[in-house]
């Protein structure tokens, strides 16, 4: 668990890892109105909803990177006890409430998350209080997996990990798709972009840039 406070970049993180498969969620606020977005509430809602009460944050959007069991556990509870919308991109919108296209049904315990209220599209923008979060649709780990980048910073759940990149051999997923996505819609971003992933420690992009070979 981190605080990140950025005056620079006029955000406020923090993030916690949650569930058996290490998840990364992360509250991102707006500091000036309090606002905050909860990205990829994987597991431990109530660990989170603790964590957003002390924070004295108002969650204003619940958003999932893609909608794999390990990244959707929380919303069923964050919904009901916010009244922040859900957001996953369109491609994945069928998968919330199915637990054998989610992969939950494989990971032991089945996830049926409630519905979205928002489905994304690419290049679309959203807004948490001052901040606008732009929403990239990369596919290739999962088709309906989607990246939010503020400021300089970039959420890319499962696209993208420090020294290394999302597997591609589950059921939609694709390795060209995911090699593209990296290399026009990440790596073509500013060396200084802090990449935010799905699980591990952050990175940056001309960190990535220098060590993945396989890019
Ligand atoms: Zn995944
Ligand atoms: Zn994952």
């Amino acid at each position: 668990m981190g605080f990140q406070p950025d005056s620079r970049l006029n955000m406020d993180l923090r993030s916690l890892v949650v569930g058996p498969l290490m998840v990364n969620t992360y509250i991102l606020i707006d500091p000036k109105t309090r606002h905050a977005a909860i990205i990829d509430p994987g597991a431990e809602a109530v660990r989170i909803l603790s964590e957003v009460e002390r924070l004295n944050v108002n969650p204003v959007i619940l958003l999932n990177t893609h909608t794999h069991g390990d990244h959707i556990g929380g919303n069923e509870t964050i919904k009901a006890m916010t009244t922040a919308p859900l957001a996953v991109h369109r491609a994945e919108a069928e998968w919330l409430a199915d637990p054998s296209a989610n992969l939950s049904d494989m990971l032991g315990s089945p996830i049926i998350s409630p519905p979205a209220d928002i489905l994304l599209e690419d290049n679309e923008s959203l807004h948490v209080g001052e901040l606008e979060l732009k929403v990239l649709h990369t596919p290739g780990h999962s088709p309906g997996s989607v990246c939010f980048v503020v400021n300089n910073s970039v959420f890319c759940g499962d696209l993208v990990f420090r020294e290394g990149v999302g597997r591609t051999d589950l059921p939609g997923g694709d390795m060209g798709q995911l090699v593209h996505s990296i290399r026009h819609r990440i790596l073509t971003l500013p060396e200084d972009t802090v990449l935010y992933p799905g699980h591990g420690p952050s990175t940056t992009v001309g960190y990535e840039k220098q060590t993945d070979l396989f890019l």
